[in-house]
């Protein structure tokens, strides 16, 4: 028995038949806990590691269960026809996988044992010997890059970007994961020509990396953080028009980088 596949860690859910974060038809695993607090975020329940009561149409239910790196394979496992013929695979998504470095790395490594595509969306907020655990066992690092602006970052998420922008260009130097960047729009935080700009130009900077896709505000999830008995900070702010996210993807492409509007 491989040692991986007893380890343990804590997921909030995972969802089948994605087709979002990452190529054809995915399986997203979602690891509890994150070390940045985005005003936006769309899973609240995501940030806190503990096991927590979120009440949503009147409906309570516990957010947080620990499992078996061999129990969250079996499910992954059972869409391996659809990722044959799709190209997809599994995904890491959270909350940040990178606060569970034993769980994580034994999932990505028992997907590539059994020949799995692998992908991960992430903050990259971590010191890189972390990091450097994933990558031998990881396709694809979809990596948030919010705001070039380390004091802004801090605002709007609760951590300074330094060390996020230290490793984009560690994980972009290594050889043989691929690397694309994603950053959600998010007006009064980043959603000008200029903002979006300067995270274009870093990217594009960045060795080997060709894609950058950009994720527009939206509000769905925003009914959780009352359900968690929070308050949702960002309650004044309007999604972006259409015709803005076509021009911020102009910006983008006007780097040579490909982009898309949505992951
Ligand atoms: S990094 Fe992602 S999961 Fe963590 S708080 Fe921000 S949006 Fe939420």
């Amino acid at each position: 028995m491989n040692d991986y596949l007893s380890r343990t860690g804590r997921i909030f859910d995972i969802q089948r038949f994605s087709v979002h974060d990452g190529p054809g038809i995915r399986t997203i695993v979602f690891l509890k806990g994150c070390p940045l607090r985005c005003k936006w975020c769309c899973n609240p329940e995501s940030q806190s590691h503990a096991v927590e009561e979120m009440t949503l149409a009147g409906k309570t239910k516990i957010v947080g269960k620990d499992v078996t790196v061999e129990e969250v394979l079996e499910e992954v496992e059972k869409d391996r026809v659809y990722y044959k013929r799709s190209g997809g695979g599994m995904t890491l998504s959270g909350g940040e996988s990178l606060l569970q470095p034993d769980f994580a790395t034994g999932l990505l490594e028992g997907a590539k044992d059994i020949a799995i595509n692998t992908a991960m969306e992430s903050t990259g907020f971590a010191d890189f010997s972390v990091i450097e655990r994933y990558l031998p066992f990881l396709d694809l690092y979809l990596m948030d890059i919010k705001h070039i602006d380390s004091a802004k970052h801090k605002l709007f998420t609760s951590q300074p970007n330094e060390k996020i922008l230290e490793n984009a260009r560690k994980i972009a130097e290594y050889k043989g994961t691929r690397l694309i960047i994603r950053t959600p729009v998010i007006p009064t935080f980043n959603a000008t020509k200029e903002e979006i700009g300067a995270i274009a130009k870093f990217a594009a900077s960045l060795p080997g990396v060709e894609e950058m896709h950009i994720l527009p505000y939206h509000r769905i999830g925003s009914d959780k953080y009352a359900g968690l008995g929070r308050d949702y900070s960002l309650k004044h702010i309007e999604p972006p028009s259409q015709e803005l996210m076509n021009e911020l993807l102009q910006v983008v492409r006007g780097y040579g980088l490909k982009s898309q509007i949505g992951g």
